[in-house]
């Protein structure tokens, strides 16, 4: 039979709608999503006959009326499902900012859905039943956790830059070190922040050599501040020099010129002490006399995306009634999320509460314990074991979101292939899976899936993700 008259007896939609069976496939949604579903499934198939991606047998197998129907089901349950979904992090990157960075607390969860379920006092005083401000109810805590004198937070690090720029530079000129003029993920880009911002700026000293006699030479009456960014998803090593925020401080209080620090991610305690990098802690910035720093909420920190402003009261005060405060402020639902990470970090437990944190101090053995789980868990399904090879190993996990990027956490992963297939049609099949998709990555002909950024209830979810992408890998072997 020609390609022509296969499509011809296609059966209409109005018919396919009408069959008896339409009512128990398409269940109680509405006319319009049905037919829209139905006449998108007899698209897909006139799709798949003009690619000659079936064959005679397939073709009427396929286009029976229930097979119609049950595929028109899978696109009107497609379109009726949120696209924004959980996904399954198993690339040994903590914070990965494709993977939405941090997942929340269990504190931090509990107050976001306690606050969005209902009204609550997010501008108003309990007390006085007068009108008060959103920023109030973090403020203190962050400045508790810092030692700074005042903060804001707004949207992003990004906006925070945006604010700290436009109020601090004032229209005037900045300094920048020439080698911290950088560009982070996402197109974030120091100069076209400080271009958005309406500052000019004077870059300052060399690539990798910046001394704070270069600062002095370029300063001027037009110079309004000093700029430091920490040069978070990039190290230059070897023949390096900036001056001391100590010695920069001083010359530049003594000029009478303030300086603003984007941290980028910040730490709010000493993780070098826990053995992980060297993340400069925000407290020790602003003890050196830094006027603000700002740094990411969704980073190191742990909790939802936010910016977080923080130092001297007079820049502070000024940001929030900057018209520029009001267009960046921030949701009810994001100041619950970093109210309650930040009541974690007041926890003896801190490290094991906030989930990003316990992912980067888990030790190699708790985390080879988790591997180990997994795959006998994989090894004792019948149709797994048939279908995959499988090994335990060691590799190194990755800290991401443009912190500690040469940091390598040692770690433990479960290396799997399909015996019959290949790797990529494995990965493919995790990745597109309705619920509970999984991100892995292929390294040497293996799906490499580091079980660090598992969370501690994911794993049984991730053996049946696993067992639902090898049934569905076996059913399209000819799919690349
Ligand atoms: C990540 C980062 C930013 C951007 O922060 P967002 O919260 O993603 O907007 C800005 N500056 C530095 C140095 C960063 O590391």
């Amino acid at each position: 039979m020609d390609k022509q008259s296969l499509l011809r007896q296609l059966p209409a939609v109005h018919k396919l709608l009408a069959a008896d069976e339409s009512l128990r496939v398409l269940t109680d949604w509405p006319h319009s999503l049905k037919t829209a579903a139905i006449a998108a499934a007899l698209a897909e198939l006139r799709t798949q006959a003009a690619a000659d991606a079936m064959n005679l047998d397939g073709w009427q197998t396929q286009t029976e009326t229930s097979a119609i129907l049950w595929r028109a089901h899978r696109l009107l349950q497609h379109q009726v499902s949120p696209h924004l979904r959980r996904v399954l992090n198993l690339t040994g990157v903590i914070i990965h900012t494709n993977l939405g960075r941090a997942p929340l607390s269990a504190r931090a969860l509990q107050a976001v859905d306690a606050v969005a379920r209902g009204y609550s006092n997010l501008e108003y005083v309990l007390d006085t039943g007068t009108r008060g401000s959103r920023h109030a109810h973090v403020e203190e805590r962050i400045c508790r956790l810092t030692g700074a004198e005042a903060a804001l937070v707004v949207n992003n690090n990004a906006a925070a830059a945006l604010l700290a720029l436009r109020v601090m530079g004032d229209g005037g000129e900045a300094l920048v070190s020439r080698g911290q003029l950088i560009e982070i993920g996402g197109s974030f880009r120091v100069s076209e922040i400080m271009r958005e911002s309406g500052v000019g700026w004077l870059e300052v000293g060399t690539t990798n050599k910046t001394r704070l006699a270069d600062y002095q030479a370029a300063w001027s009456e037009r110079t309004r501040l000093v700029l430091r960014v920490h040069t978070s998803n990039f190290r230059i090593v070897g023949f390096t020099e900036q001056p001391s925020l100590h010695d920069l401080v001083t010359w530049s209080h003594s000029v009478d010129v303030p300086v603003y620090e984007d941290l980028g991610s910040g730490a709010l305690f000493d993780l070098a002490s826990r053995g992980i990098g060297d993340e400069p802690t925000i407290g020790a910035s602003l003890s050196a006399g830094v006027d603000v720093v700002s740094f990411s909420g969704d980073k190191l920190l742990g909790a939802g995306q936010a910016g977080i402003l923080a130092g001297k009261r007079v820049w502070i005060e000024r940001m929030k009634k900057h018209q520029l405060a009001r267009a960046l402020r921030v949701d009810k639902m994001t100041l619950a999320a970093l109210e309650a990470t930040l009541i974690d970090y007041e926890d003896e437990a801190w490290a094991s509460s906030i989930p990003v944190i316990r992912m980067l101090t888990e030790s190699a053995a708790a985390v080879c314990a988790r591997a180990e789980t997994v795959a006998a868990a994989l090894l004792d399904d019948p149709h797994i074991a048939e279908a995959l090879d499988l090994t335990v190993g060691t590799d190194v996990s990755r800290i991401g979101g443009g912190a500690l990027p040469t940091e390598e956490i040692a770690t433990w992963v479960v290396r799997i292939r399909l015996r019959r297939g290949a790797v990529d049609s494995l990965a493919a099949a995790l990745r597109r899976l309705p619920e509970w998709p999984v991100v892995g990555r292929i390294a040497d002909d293996w799906l490499v899936l580091d079980v660090r950024t598992l969370l501690p209830d994911e794993s049984a979810q991730l053996v049946a993700s696993i067992r639902a992408a090898v049934a569905a890998a076996d059913q399209s072997p000819r799919e690349g």
